[in-house]
């Protein structure tokens, strides 16, 4: 079987979370919307339970979660939603240039309507500088947008810093934590974040069901639903519920909650078991080393080695990515590695390694001994 070192990508789903999730699609099947019946009031009850299930997680109140298809929808909701409100009076963003790519591509959408994006540059270990953030900090601000921990690198931000700064000039900070959860302790009071999209599938959930939260006692956050429809999710993010999907989001986050402190233990040893083996075979350069790091994430420079060529030898064998699996389509150096000034040679020789809960030092051994292959082919 395939090692799988792509968690960064997607987390297989959790047993149990399978088993939650199966009675709403076999034995109650009702829309959540149909207050009328029976079956339809206890699939609302399931959405409200996994709604307290995700505040629980992150140290918010459940009316502060709004259920979505995933993390982009999330992110296209929370910045053009917000966009829509502000537009007549502020029209500027600021980001990051490691962002994710819903990110990004979303800002740059709205670059083409007329609103201004500031895109802060990054140094090497992919850290922006706090005091070039609070001077570009202007009065038509109205959203500054830094991930918690990039996807690629596994770089935690320093989110309590950056808050401070984002709410002493009264501004929303929203943060992109949707590679963290599972991988650390994520509480939005502490890291001070405003509004924060999240994706079921990076923490042993399902696919295609998501969250957005959002500060209820910010009244500057007024988002304008991007869709039209039946009014759910206070119009913010109207559709029927994805009631299998968001009762497993639910159980998902709940075995989060009991158990990533213990996770994060086991996973980190194991990444930094595979780093030091991987040390002894050739000359790497590992990325974002130097600042705190998800423990899961282990992003490599190698010297003499092209990433694609040994992504094909793995085929089948060893699942690892280049970097994020949105862009993995696109053959351009990954734009996180280039903002930490990698040269294009060095970004096209990195690979990603991520590891899971259910990730054993026996994968990493046999991971290593397939580097090992390739390295004397
Ligand atoms: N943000 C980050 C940091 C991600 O890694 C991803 C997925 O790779 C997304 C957003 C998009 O998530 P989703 O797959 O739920 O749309």
């Amino acid at each position: 079987m395939e090692i799988y070192l792509d968690h960064n990508a997607s987390t297989p789903i959790d047993e149990e979370v399978v088993e939650a999730m199966l009675p709403y699609f076999t034995s109650n099947y009702a829309n959540a919307s149909s207050h009328l019946h029976f079956s339809g009031r206890q699939a609302a009850k399931a959405v409200e339970q996994a709604r307290e299930k995700i505040a629980a997680l992150i140290q918010s109140d459940s009316s502060e979660i709004i259920f979505t298809s995933g993390a982009t929808e999330s992110i296209n909701i929370a910045i053009q939603g917000l966009a829509a409100n502000y537009a007549s009076h502020a029209k500027h963003i600021i980001t990051a240039s490691t962002e994710h790519k819903a990110v990004l591509d979303t800002c740059k959408n709205l670059e083409k309507k007329g609103f201004s994006i500031d895109i802060l540059p990054v140094n090497q270990q992919g850290e922006i500088d706090t005091e070039q953030l609070n001077a570009l900090i202007k009065d038509d601000t109205f959203l500054v947008c830094i991930m918690l921990a990039n996807n690629e690198t596994g770089m935690i931000q320093d989110l309590p810093k950056i808050s401070k700064i984002v709410h002493e000039r009264g501004k929303i900070l929203m943060s992109d934590a949707t590679t963290c959860i599972g991988k650390m302790k994520v509480n939005v009071q502490e890291l001070g974040i405003d509004i924060m999209p999240l994706s079921a599938h990076k923490f042993y959930g399902p696919k295609g069901v998501g969250a957005l939260y959002l500060r209820r006692k910010n009244p500057r956050i007024t988002i304008q639903g991007i869709l039209q429809g039946g009014g759910h999710e206070k119009n913010i993010r109207p559709g029927s519920y994805n009631v299998p999907g968001i009762v497993g989001m639910g159980k998902a986050a709940s075995i989060v909650s009991q158990n990533c402190s213990r996770w994060e233990n086991d996973i980190r040893q194991n990444r930094n078991l595979l780093e030091s083996e991987i040390e002894k075979l050739t000359p790497i350069f590992i990325n974002s080393k130097e600042n705190l790091r998800l423990c899961n994430t282990s992003n490599i420079t190698f010297e003499n080695l092209d990433a694609q060529n040994l992504i094909k030898f793995a085929y089948g064998k060893l699942a690892l990515a280049t970097g994020s699996a949105c862009t993995s389509a696109l053959p351009q150096p990954s734009h996180v590695l280039k903002a930490m000034g990698l040269s294009d040679k060095q970004a096209k020789n990195s690979v990603r390694f991520s590891l899971g809960k259910t990730t054993t030092k026996e994968n990493i051994l046999n991971a290593t001994l397939i580097l090992k292959d390739f390295l004397k082919c």
